[in-house]
């Protein structure tokens, strides 16, 4: 998404020496990546697209996982971008050295670059459990973001192992071809009843023939999650109030069995941990077959999973629904900024990027989707839109010749930081609940302000907050 963003905006910009470089052998990133059963966008699909590319033929409010992918595939080709990616190589090392970007990859090319974007995403490298005795399941066991195809479900046992927004789409999507489904809760969640209808033809097709129409309504739909962004920069909105409603109704009035119910019930906030946005979640769960195991998993043996109350849950099928190292961002890449200091140095203890774009010390080089950044129930395409239109304010002081490096300065980044956690304190995501927000510190690690303040940011950086050497 990033990537491809990156071509078409540079290349309206006028450059046109641009390479993309990326390590699988097509565009996609997470939605080529991800080919689970029941895989959709929990954002709208007209705020999932990119501004300049609406695109009338979603089929659904939510569209599923294919349908993303080829929305990507098409623009990417439509708009030339394929041209300038170098597939299969992936990035092994970025140094700064004499004033210029030396870019090597894995099959030992080497490059040249005056400026680096990375757009490397954040849920990318797969999270596995440390459970013990996984590798000895006799069953078939794999990650949610390496679904295996080639195992069957129909009739057989399942386990699922997670309750994010990946393994609660899964169990919607599943329930009716297994035989037995167990799904493994660490933390219940809070569901966001969230219909997801599919989009008449009539409705494409005037979609298609008047595009202002899909303008104006993907406008409507930002405008809705920009209250959501809020709700959940601000404990004491009634706009978080009103999803803690929401979803509270929807636990008490469609989870019929009582011990199920409080089961279910999470003992936080909604919205501290990404809100779940499901429209038959509650359903599935509640066929005969399907179960909510909250016994801690002690181990995996042959057979299945051992909870800790000594039980053994049989299985022919282990999904770990684990989620992402979210804090990963460019690694294993190695990079290294002026004067030899590396990435893993500038980022001990955390990754820390002014305006989760720019580091100190890394001249030229720019993040989309980097640390500390705004994440949560709304489309990161609008947020990639905004920190690519900036980059590209950035890079243009080079190509006037105003100035040879760009960085943020190291004071502005302190500060941003002891800002940053000051207004923290006032989220959602502060109100006692573990997440994959949270950093070391138990801060969580994206960005704490309105959108509306991120909008204004993004219009144009601060000269200020930069070095220009
Ligand atoms: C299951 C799932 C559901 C999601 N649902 C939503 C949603 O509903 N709404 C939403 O806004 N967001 C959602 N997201 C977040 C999603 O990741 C972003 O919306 C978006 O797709 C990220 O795009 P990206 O280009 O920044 O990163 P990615 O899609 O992760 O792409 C990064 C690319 O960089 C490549 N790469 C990485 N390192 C290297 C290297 N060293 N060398 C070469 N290539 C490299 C990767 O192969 C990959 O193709 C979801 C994520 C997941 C995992």
């Amino acid at each position: 998404m990033a990537g491809i963003l990156s071509v078409i905006k540079l290349r309206e910009a006028g450059y046109t020496d641009v390479a993309v470089y990326e390590k699988s052998d097509r565009v996609g990133g997470t939605w080529r990546e991800n080919t689970y059963p029941g895989l959709s966008c929990d954002v709208p699909s007209h705020l999932y697209s990119y501004s300049f590319a609406l695109a009338p033929q979603w089929t659904r409010r939510f569209s599923p996982g294919p349908e993303i992918q080829s929305y990507f595939e098409r623009v990417a080709d439509e708009r030339g971008v394929l041209p300038h990616v170098r597939f299969g190589d992936a990035v092994t090392s970025c140094r700064f050295i004499g004033g210029r970007w030396h870019v090597t990859t894995q099959s030992g090319r080497h490059d040249e670059a005056d400026v680096v974007i990375a757009a490397t995403g954040v849920l990318h490298r797969p999270r596995y459990p440390d459970i013990e005795g996984l590798e000895e399941f006799r069953g078939a066991s794999f990650h949610s973001a390496r679904w295996d195809h080639s195992v069957a479900l129909e009739g057989r046992r399942l386990g699922v192992v997670g309750t994010g927004s990946t393994a609660i789409q899964i169990v919607s999507a599943v329930v009716d071809r297994v035989s037995h489904l167990s799904l493994f809760q660490r933390t219940a969640q809070w569901v966001m009843p969230a219909e997801n209808p599919p989009i008449s033809a009539e409705q494409r097709a005037a979609y298609a023939a008047d595009p202002e129409s899909l303008r104006t309504h993907r406008q409507e739909l930002s405008d809705l999650f920009d209250v959501f962004a809020n709700a959940v920069v601000d404990v004491r909105s009634n706009e978080l109030a009103w999803i803690e409603q929401a979803c509270l109704e929807n636990l008490e009035e469609n989870v019929k069995d009582p011990v199920l119910r409080e089961k279910l019930r999470p003992t936080y906030r909604a919205a501290c941990k990404r809100l779940i946005m499901s429209p038959n979640f509650y359903d599935a769960i509640q066929r005969p077959h399907a179960e909510v195991v909250t016994d801690p998993i002690e181990r995996v043996e042959a057979d299945g999973v051992r909870t800790a109350d000594g039980r053994l849950h049989e299985l022919d099928v282990l999904v770990l629904a684990t989620g992402f190292r979210a804090d990963a961002f460019m690694r294993p890449m190695e990079i290294v900024g002026r004067d030899g200091v590396t990435l893993e140095e500038a980022w001990t203890p955390r990754p820390v990027a002014y305006l989760s774009i720019s580091i100190p010390g890394f001249p030229n080089f720019f993040m989309l989707n980097g640390p500390n950044g705004p994440v949560g129930n709304f489309s990161l395409i609008e947020v990639a839109e905004l920190q690519v239109g900036y980059i590209l304010q950035l890079i243009e002081r080079l190509r006037s010749g105003a100035c040879e490096e760009i960085s943020a300065d190291r004071e502005v980044l302190a500060r941003f930081e002891e800002e940053r956690a000051v207004a923290a304190r006032n989220t959602v995501w502060v109100t006692g609940c573990k997440s994959w927000y949270l950093d070391d510190r138990g801060l969580p690690a994206v960005w704490p302000w309105s959108f509306v303040r991120f909008r204004e940011e993004m219009a144009a950086p601060d000269p200020a907050a930069y070095q220009f050497v």
